[in-house]
């Protein structure tokens, strides 16, 4: 009788699996843990209901709710923590190791959370750049939009970071307005399973906006088509395989591949032995070695020290490498857990042996190597292992063979250039590092990494009293580097939400060109009313709605007000004989007073719904105001964005940005701006 859990799949809104088939082992005794089911998956059926309630309950939210659902998704996960942890235990991560995964996971979503409550409209679609004039008189207009693809995502992920991965996925796509469909590696799949199965416990997963996938893909990539990604996580010879996968050709489906990669860490040559950058070098490596044992796409692969300090570098590698205790994790003071299963630990015996042929073994590969704790001899364990290449021009060894496991080459440079080449031989990297004292080292070296790498990290005394490592990718920065490692683009912040969109050229006047974006565009139709735009509630603005202030005419007295009050007596404003010689051949009014000018023009003085003007965006002084000009203001309402946020004081607010424009008596742009103000919503108390 079957007394294991037997994994099941999320499709169609319903969980799948009751007959076992394949066991998964524990990867820190070897023994089974769960089974993955046999029943096959209708993908027919799994894509009809991505793309029908799917996309249906998607696009019913919009950026901003999203936001906010991936913001409460993050903290369920926060708050039943504890589960995951238990069953990662099984993967043979650390705490630690878990801690990546499961926390940084969640925290991917709260990031995700508040790049999309800051940075993205209300609505379903995202106005992009600027608009551009494309006639004489500006009646014909053009621009970008991005919207939602109308298609889904599938996510095909890596066993090493069973939770993380997944999140690092889905939340861009969520955010987008995308379903997806999560395919984890085998061999960690339990971890995915019981992070999917709290999202869906927790009641705040939109139909269809997430299944997820136990066992192989079957028919799947033969069913998608052109508004449809996957996104791929995992051996570059896989990569190869499914990128030309005949359908996603014929269909252009977007493949975006995070692959293998021969990561590199530089000691500079102006590090001594005894700086505190030399021990920070080794600290990182010995770091990037363990965490996780070393099953990290971005783990530093390649050691890369000027050839006179080689030894001294071994031998502080050796010395933090044998204080490393490897076994299991729950043991106190293990630092360094397995494997995540036997497959692994073979690849990499199988890839060490690969690497011997060109390096030689500087620690590790010892007989009597016997990890902590019970039934450990049966788990996946593999002893740090760190190899010496003495040629490190030869073709082929480091510079081409992963051992995805806690295995570190050595190679000795000869100076910064070589360095450089070296690293380059990588063919495209995820990351590396440089530890070096000086900045004019660092100009010099990174520009000519950052064509090969996808991220390229400083580490010096300072930056490590906050370094987040050179393994860590950040949900704000890009992850994914060129060539080997896959050439593809993770994270980075919004950018990465902008891969699962469309974006489109958009031609028109302006007044359409508002109408479709929902963003007023100058020269678009406005709308005055008896009502000053400043009175009225959120809800109640309309795109559009405008005010043409009074004149005000600028006096010598104002300038020298101005540059009483604010202390500014720059000679453009005060020194006549200057001033005359400089390009405007007349004394000229501050810029930020015109600014105040015209706030002093546009402003509804008295109490009301608008409660804060928090920043200015896109200011331009376009031309000087001298003495005796008149200006004017235009105020319109440009955007409006609804996060559901209120006030300190418990009123209900949205973001409301108004396009500012100041003319003089010519009709001439003087300034131009946004300004950001909150405005309370209708309600109590109004
Ligand atoms: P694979 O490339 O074998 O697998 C990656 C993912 O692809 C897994 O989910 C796997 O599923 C799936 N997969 C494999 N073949 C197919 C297929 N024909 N159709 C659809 N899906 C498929 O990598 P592994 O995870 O097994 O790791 C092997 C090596 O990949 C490691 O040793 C390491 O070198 C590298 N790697 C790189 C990572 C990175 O982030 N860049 C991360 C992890 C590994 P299944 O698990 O069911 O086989």
């Amino acid at each position: 009788m079957n007394q294991l859990p037997t994994l099941q799949s999320f499709i169609a809104g319903q969980w799948i699996g009751a007959t076992a088939a394949n066991p998964l082992t524990s990867a820190v005794n070897g023994k089974p843990v769960y089974h993955t089911h046999a029943e096959t998956i209708d993908f027919e059926q799994s894509l009809d209901f991505a793309r029908c309630a799917g996309q249906q309950s998607l696009l019913a939210m919009d950026f901003q709710s999203r936001a906010a659902c991936l913001r409460a998704l993050g903290k369920y996960l926060i708050e039943h923590k504890e589960a995951l942890y238990a069953i990662s235990a099984h993967s043979g991560a650390t705490r630690a190791d878990s801690w990546v995964d499961i926390e940084g996971g969640a925290g991917t979503l709260f990031a995700y959370a508040s790049l999309g409550r800051r940075e993205l409209p209300s609505g379903n679609l995202i106005p992009e750049g600027d608009v551009i004039p494309l006639g004489p008189t500006g009646a014909f207009a053009g621009g970008h939009i991005l919207v939602p693809r109308r298609g889904v995502a599938v996510h095909i992920n890596a066993f090493n970071f069973p939770v993380w991965g997944m999140l690092e996925k889905f939340a861009p796509n969520f955010l987008a307005g995308m379903p997806c469909i999560v395919k984890p590696g085998s061999s960690t799949s339990y971890v995915t399973e019981a992070a999917v199965r709290l999202m869906q416990q927790s009641g705040l997963l939109p139909e269809g906006s997430l299944q997820l996938v136990i066992g192989r893909t079957g028919d799947l990539l033969d069913r998608l088509g052109g508004q449809d990604i996957v996104t791929f996580t995992g051996s570059a010879a896989t990569a190869a395989k499914l990128r030309v996968t005949p359908n996603l050709v014929a269909n252009s489906v977007m493949f975006n591949a995070e692959a293998d990669s021969l990561n590199c860490a530089i000691l500079a040559p102006d590090v001594m032995p005894d700086d505190a950058e030399f021990d920070l070098f080794v600290k990182e490596v010995v770091r990037e070695m363990t965490t996780k044992a070393g099953q990290k796409c971005t783990a530093i692969r390649r050691v890369l020290v000027p050839a006179d300090k080689v030894d001294a570098v071994t031998e502080k590698l050796i010395s933090r490498l044998a204080k490393t205790r490897v076994g299991d994790p729950a043991i106190e003071g293990v630092r360094m857990g397995a494997l995540a299963s036997h497959d692994q630990q073979r690849d990499v015996r199988h890839q060490v042996e690969a690497l011997m042929t060109s390096c030689e073994r500087v620690y590790g590969g010892a007989a009597d190597f016997a990890p902590l704790g019970e039934g450990a001899s049966d788990g996946a364990f593999f002893e740090p292992t760190l190899l010496l290449c003495r040629d490190p021009d030869a073709e082929g060894g480091a510079h081409d063979i992963e051992a995805f496991g806690p295995v570190s080459t050595l190679m000795p440079y000869r100076d910064i250039d070589h360095a450089i080449e070296l690293a380059a031989r990588g063919k495209g990297s995820l990351v590396s590092s440089v530890i070096t004292r000086s900045p004019e080292l660092a100009a010099r070296i990174v520009p000519a990494l950052a064509s090969w790498h996808g991220r390229v990290h400083i580490l010096d005394a300072e930056a490590a009293t906050e370094s987040t490592g050179h393994g860590s990718p950040l949900p704000m920065l890009k992850h994914g580097g060129p060539g080997r490692a896959g050439g593809g683009e993770e994270l980075g912040g919004i950018r990465a939400v902008k891969h699962y969109l469309q974006r489109a050229a958009v031609q028109g006047s302006p007044t359409m060109l508002t109408a479709v974006t929902g963003e007023y565009v100058r020269g678009g139709q406005t709308y005055e009313t008896e009502v000053h735009p400043f009175r009225r509630h959120f809800e109640e603005l309309k795109i559009g709605e405008s005010l043409l202030t009074h004149r005000r005419t600028v006096t010598e007295a104002d300038i020298v007000n101005f540059g009483c009050l604010s202390g500014d007596h720059f000679y453009m404003h005060f020194d006549e004989l200057a001033a005359r010689d400089s390009q405007f051949e007349q004394r000229i009014a501050h810029g930020y007073f015109v600014l105040s000018a015209a706030a002093g023009l546009f402003v509804s003085p008295g109490v009301g719904p608008v409660l804060a003007n928090y920043g200015l965006d896109n200011l331009r002084f376009v031309n000087p105001v001298g003495i005796g000009d008149t200006i004017q203001a235009r105020l319109t309402c440009k955007r409006k964005i609804d996060q559901g946020k209120e006030s300190p004081k418990g009123d209900p607010q949205g973001v409301v940005a108004w396009d500012v424009q100041v003319t003089n008596q010519q009709g001439g742009l003087v300034a131009s701006y946004d300004i950001l103000t909150l405005v309370k919503k209708l309600g109590v108390g109004n």
